[in-house]
């Protein structure tokens, strides 16, 4: 690429002055939505490592062969043409940034443009794309910052999924936003439960969003529920097996077996007492939920074998993850 032709970004910069120092590993970009334009000018590059060495080791593209996968960056890249990026928000916390675009993309003459909410974090002073959800409809041409509040993840070996919560002895109105986060964190990662220990606070809550089932046997999520100091009891004799995922243990999944019923007393945010008979998809999403507070994860009730067999994906995303070693 010569040097004064202009960023295939569209920032109406020069290459040089624009992405090219992130590309070639001078400079690091400050934000992410710097690091959004500098991968979107990669693909349009073909700059695979550049993607990959930017993409965080707790997205799912990890869990995929390399070659594969650094295959099919290649291929998205020969079989597009880059016609122009729009930011439509960004919104930034602490480590973790959200950007939605619109990248407009056009393949074998035909439009492939789509809008993208894309999740950041930042680790080790460099932002990293975690992952993103295509959205629907368009959004209003402009950029905005405004406050993001989703809160950091504990990952697969980090010691606060193992110790058991302390009971919560107050609704202060701290525990109240925290709350509000949580809920803001589990709807950003598409979750349908999240306890307190799996955003680093050692405390016993949780919230879900209530799960049922549509006739095509999907999972509808309803409203929000918040359980402060729960506790189980009744389980039923029967029991039943469905596949379970944890935000956690990102890209795991694994049939867990559990009681059908369970009747489960707790506190609301109101501060209300309730006790309730729940069963199937909400009353797994309970249990889940109630063994985070226990400093259990779901892939502890698999039985040996199963254990066994993910031991070494398992220990992969630890070191990932915490080492922040590549595969
Ligand atoms: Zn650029
Ligand atoms: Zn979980």
């Amino acid at each position: 690429m010569r040097e004064t032709e202009l960023c295939p970004c569209h920032s109406e910069k020069n290459y040089t002055e624009c992405c090219m120092p992130f590309h070639k590993g001078i400079a690091l970009p400050a934000n992410a939505v710097l690091l959004m334009r500098a991968r979107y000018s990669a693909f349009a590059l073909h700059l695979p490592d550049y993607i990959m060495n930017t993409t965080h080791p707790a997205s799912p593209q990890y869990m995929e062969n390399r070659f594969s996968w650094r295959y099919s960056i290649s291929t998205f890249s020969k079989n597009s043409i880059f016609q122009g990026l729009e930011i439509l928000d960004h919104k930034e916390k602490g480590r973790l940034a959200t950007v939605t675009f619109t990248a407009k993309i056009s393949q074998k003459n035909t439009d492939a443009t789509f809008t993208e909410k894309s999740r950041f974090e930042k680790k080790n002073e460099q932002w990293l794309y975690l992952g993103g959800q295509l959205e629907e409809g368009h959004a209003p041409n402009l950029a905005t910052i405004g406050q993001f509040r989703v809160l950091p993840l504990a990952y697969y070996g980090d010691a606060i999924l193992r110790r058991k919560g302390d009971p919560v002895d107050l609704i202060t109105s701290d525990l109240i936003t925290l709350v509000e986060e949580m809920i803001e964190t589990m709807d950003a990662f598409d979750g349908i439960g999240l306890a307190a220990p799996q955003i680093h606070h050692s405390i016993r809550l949780f919230v879900i969003r209530k799960p049922t089932e549509d006739r095509a046997k999907e999972i509808e999520l309803g409203p929000v529920k918040v359980f402060i100091n729960p506790t189980l009891s009744e389980y039923s004799e029967e029991t039943w097996k469905a596949p379970e995922g944890c935000l956690s243990i990102p890209t795991i999944r694994a049939a867990v077996e559990r009681p059908k019923e369970i009747t489960v007393e707790y506190t609301n945010l109101e501060g209300k007492q309730i006790r309730e008979r729940v069963s199937g998809w909400e009353a797994r999403v309970i249990m889940h939920e109630y063994d985070h507070i226990e400093g259990i994860l779901f892939i502890d009730r698999l039985s040996p074998k199963e254990q066994e067999a993910l031991h070494s994906s398992l220990e992969n995303i630890k070191q990932r993850i915490h080492d922040g070693k590549a595969l």
